[in-house]
């Protein structure tokens, strides 16, 4: 049985994760389970899956598990800290680290888990996204691995299965859904509000990761966060509302190669749990004849303004990654708060890219220190909005 951490449990990656586990229960063992706050959903879990510790970031919550909990005796040791939550994570038992928690907080368990020569899982695109090259540097001196478990970059890992020669790939191809606004008249952006935000056609996922979806900033994050996986910087994107073809690569030949299934994020989970192996996803089949039409399109930068960002960033360097991510954070926060409109979510992010001195990242302080200088310009910038 392989040993397994799940970091974000209770979110929506963590949750398709735990249903793959249950179609493979002989395969797995839960060692470790974490969550921020949510101690109802993350009592449930401890009662069906039984792992050996529980960590809940909010003290409040702590108490309310316990509660929770009640007699059901279960041998479940609640970590009280970060420490102790460092440490299991380092420790021997552990093979397999799940990153998904959304945001920058996840760099320290990954950068952790990575330090310890973990697998590991990798959902939190947002810590990748800021220290790609560190973590790439560290895994290689440690001996970790890092397999993506973003639908795209887990078909392009599928795509490039087999290839022996970087030279031989021409060019790898993200594709997106679009997000809700695809067809929206862009004179009427000002007017989109949070709850229209947070709808996804396609993908059911958290808040954050909708309205990154919603403004293609999602779409951004990953093209550097295919650069760092994949060490290549020829990436395109295209428009494919359906979201049944997840990514491809064309190769020197010009033949192509791509990851078609419907759109579910167990299966991509299952491929990173399973490998090299195949194991069952619990999803469905995909359906040719109900499918009546694959479309595509190119991305209007116009509409989608972040796209840009990402080659920016790439042409940047540095900690220029670090800046985007936390004003991104900082704004989409605000948006779902109603502080700020949805078009001052880039206007915003642009103001902080060119304000910002983009620097050398040496180590990994180098990163938490842009993204707080990030979060501090984003923060006023909110303000005076
Ligand atoms: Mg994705």
């Amino acid at each position: 049985m392989k040993s397994l951490a799940i970091l974000g449990s209770t979110g929506s990656v963590g949750k398709s994760t735990l249903d793959v586990i249950r179609e493979n229960k002989d395969e797995f063992k839960i060692e470790l389970l974490t969550a921020r706050t949510n101690f109802r959903l993350m009592a449930e879990q401890c009662k069906e899956f039984t792992p050996k510790f529980v960590y809940l970031e909010n003290k409040e919550a702590q108490k309310s598990f316990l509660d929770e909990l009640g007699t059901n005796n279960l041998q479940v040791t609640l970590l009280s800290d970060e420490k102790e939550l460092n440490q299991i994570i380092a420790s021997q038992d552990l093979e397999i680290v799940v990153a998904a928690m959304v945001g920058i907080v996840g760099l320290k368990p990954v950068f952790q888990a990575i330090k310890h020569g973990k697998h590991i899982l990798l959902a939190n695109k947002e810590s990748y996204v800021v220290a790609g090259e560190i973590l790439n540097n560290l895994s290689k001196k440690t001996g970790a691995t890092i397999f993506p478990i973003d639908s795209e970059h887990s078909a392009i890992h599928q795509c490039l299965m087999g290839v022996k020669n970087e030279e031989s790939i021409s060019r790898l191809i993200l594709t997106g859904s679009g997000g809700p606004f695809l067809n929206r008249d862009i004179n009427d952006f000002k007017n989109i509000t949070p709850k229209e935000a947070t709808a996804h056609p396609i993908w059911n996922m958290g808040d954050k990761i909708s309205v990154d979806s919603s403004t293609m900033m999602n779409k951004c994050l990953e093209i550097i966060e295919a650069k760092w996986l994949f060490g290549f910087d020829d990436i395109d994107v295209l428009i494919h509302p359906e979201g049944i073809i997840h990514s491809l690569v064309e190769f020197k030949d010009k033949s192509l190669i791509a990851q078609l299934s419907i759109p579910d994020m167990k299966i991509p989970i299952a491929y990173g749990l399973g490998f090299p192996e195949r194991i069952n996803s619990g999803g469905d089949s995909l359906d040719f004849e109900k499918i009546s039409n694959l479309s595509f399109e190119k991305p209007d930068s116009k509409k989608f303004p972040s796209l840009v960002l990402a080659k920016d960033c790439i042409n940047s360097g540095g900690t220029s990654f670090s800046t985007l991510n936390a004003a991104n954070e900082e704004c989409v926060a605000s948006f779902l708060e109603g502080r700020i409109g949805y078009l001052d979510i880039h206007k915003i992010i642009s103001e902080v890219l060119d304000k910002s001195d983009i620097k050398m990242v040496e180590e990994i302080g180098d990163i938490f220190e842009a993204d707080m200088q990030s979060r501090e310009m984003t923060k006023e910038l909110i303000n005076i909005n």
